[in-house]
């Protein structure tokens, strides 16, 4: 097998995070913080169990960083790796946090998250590095199959209730 890349190590992080929110029922989306070559704090999207709009992945992971490093400004180094391509306000979390690289897995099928135009357009004086597509297939299937698992729930429940009806 071939040998996993320092990148591929920590998006597994970030994947086993997301499968934690999977294991609750959401969105499998993860995160992990990394400094000097260490994980020191997790997220994962956490949505529908706290009903906040503002309780993504990388919300969570930065969040949790800060209280560690007792600073909203991270220690410079700081490396956030996250399932899928950040949306706009967790791209501008990651600058307000002065994150200095940010890599992501799957991308956004949309093209609304301006991951790219954010990063570059210098609002916060600070730039955060962006790589996308790191272990990408793993992160999209993951995504893929619990979307596939949620319609084919629906589709057996919808059945379900029909039977109910015509009994
Ligand atoms: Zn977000």
């Amino acid at each position: 097998m071939k040998r996993r890349t320092r990148e591929e190590k920590f998006m597994d992080e970030a994947i086993k995070s997301a499968q934690k929110g999977l294991s609750e029922g959401e969105v499998p989306i993860g995160a992990v913080i990394v400094y000097q070559d260490k994980v020191v704090a997790r997220g994962y999207n956490r949505r529908a169990k706290l009903q906040l709009a503002s309780a993504h992945a990388e919300m969570m992971a930065i969040d949790r960083a800060c209280k560690k490093f007792h600073s909203w400004r991270l220690p410079e180094g700081c490396e956030l790796f996250v399932t899928l391509e950040p949306c706009p306000m967790c791209m501008g979390a990651s600058l307000n946090a002065r994150v200095d690289k940010l890599y992501f897995g799957a991308y956004e099928q949309k093209g609304r998250s301006l991951t790219s135009a954010l990063a570059e357009s210098n609002l916060l004086n600070h730039k955060t590095e962006v790589v996308g597509g790191v272990s990408e297939e793993k992160c999209s299937a993951l995504l893929t199959e619990f979307f596939s698992s949620m319609r084919q729930k629906q589709k057996e429940e919808k059945e379900r209730k029909k039977a109910e009806e015509n009994a």
